[in-house]
């Protein structure tokens, strides 16, 4: 049987979404924008899944500007500040962001700007005691996620956006991962604006929100038609919309019967892998998401790892799922001093609200036999 632990790259879309969308994809259509009924149908169905995925975050539906991914809400974040400035300023970014914020923000070097890194400590969160000395009010944007993709560890956004808010300064927070897994209050992080993503919560590939709580002047990277308030022209892609508003809904009502799913198969993992001597288990020490554990076995190549478990069927990252074709050693374990050839060796595994025991105890099996099987680890590893 195949196992699928890789839910944080993306997840299956769940039975009932996809329900909720095939009308929209079926007999019901029309542009939203059109005043006749077809129109008002589908705007009708597109207020309802704003006011599902608003209440997800604890968020007001008229602060959801729904995007086609997180990456765009990432972009519309990062490049919607820095284009509203009259000059290149300062920006400050988490060492540990996904790519699809710290590119672009990266990008923006060229332009004159200074992009600077948000240390983290050994644990694996912000580093806040650095950060405050880092901080000053000239900067334009911090951006700092909620949870982190690889490693899982829950991150002090509430404290660092205490102190953004303190000298002025806006606050993005990537909470692509967070959202669904864990509870998550815009208004109580204090947070001015915040990403999320339909495909990791059983949603639809095609959707994604930046929430926005309005004070904060973004240029929109799309122009055209002037929909989500002007912040992101383009015909709604109605059916991924209204799946995310699904989704959405869905996550809210099942969070704590999802987490006590994940922590327990979780759990199990952890004992299982603790048997598989040296492992680190990085991030440990931290809160982290409920369904996420990265490792590493010493000597054991995560690629390498990664191939033979996809040989048995069962599917795990070596990391950050974008960068699955390289095999440099994972950005985030570099910014928490993991030794580089350790790092090396990291296997992420993401479980899913329908994984079960049994899967768990396939993925052990399968580690069992690999590093019973050294050499041809290594050899695999050599031809790499
Ligand atoms: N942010 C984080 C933390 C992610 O893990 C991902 C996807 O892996 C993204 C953003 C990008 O989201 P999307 O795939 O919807 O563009």
């Amino acid at each position: 049987m195949a196992v699928y632990l890789d839910h944080n790259a993306t997840t299956p879309l769940d039975e009932r979404v996809l329900e909720a969308m095939l009308p929209y994809m079926q007999g019901l259509f029309g542009n939203a924008s059109s005043v006749h009924r077809y129109g008002r149908l589908v705007r009708g169905a597109i207020d309802q899944a704003r006011e599902q995925v608003a209440a997800l975050v604890g968020a007001h539906p008229s602060q959801v500007v729904f995007t086609s991914c997180g990456t765009e809400a990432n972009n519309l974040a990062v490049r919607g500040v820095a284009e509203s400035q009259s000059a290149p300023a300062r920006m400050l970014i988490g060492s540990i962001e996904h790519a699809s914020l710290r590119d672009p923000a990266v990008a923006l070097k060229g332009r004159g700007w200074q992009v600077e890194d948000i240390a983290i400590t050994p644990a694996g969160v912000f580093d806040v005691e650095a950060f405050s000395r880092q901080l000053n009010a000239n900067d334009t944007l911090v951006s700092a996620m909620l949870a982190n993709n690889e490693t899982g560890a829950i991150q002090p956004v509430a404290a660092l956006a205490e102190q953004a808010r303190a000298q002025g300064v806006p606050f993005h927070t990537d909470a692509s991962q967070a959202a669904g897994k864990i509870a998550v209050d815009f208004n109580a992080l204090g947070v001015n604006l915040m990403t999320i993503s339909a495909h990791k919560i059983y949603g639809p590939l095609g959707a994604g929100a930046l929430i926005t709580d309005k004070t904060v002047t973004l240029q929109p990277q799309l122009r055209g038609g002037g929909h989500e308030r002007g912040l992101r022209s383009g015909t709604e892609n109605v059916a991924a919309i209204v799946g995310f508003g699904k989704a959405a809904e869905l996550a809210l009502a099942e969070l704590e019967q999802r987490r006590q799913h994940w922590l327990a198969l979780r759990q199990q993992l952890e004992k299982g892998l603790a048997g598989f001597s040296p492992v680190t288990i990085f991030a440990r020490e931290t809160e982290r998401l409920p369904n996420t554990v990265q490792f590493g076995i010493a000597g054991f190549h995560g690629e390498t790892t990664l191939m033979k478990l996809d040989c048995r069927a069962i599917a795990v990252s070596s990391g950050s799922a974008c960068h699955a074709d390289r095999a440099d050693p994972s950005h985030v374990l570099l910014a928490m001093g993991v030794d580089p050839a350790l790092a090396l060796t990291a296997i992420r595994t993401s479980i899913g609200k329908d994984s079960s025991a049994a899967d768990i105890e396939q993925l052990l099996q399968a580690i069992a036999e690999i590093v019973a099987s050294p050499l041809e680890s290594a050899a695999l590893a050599a031809n790499l």
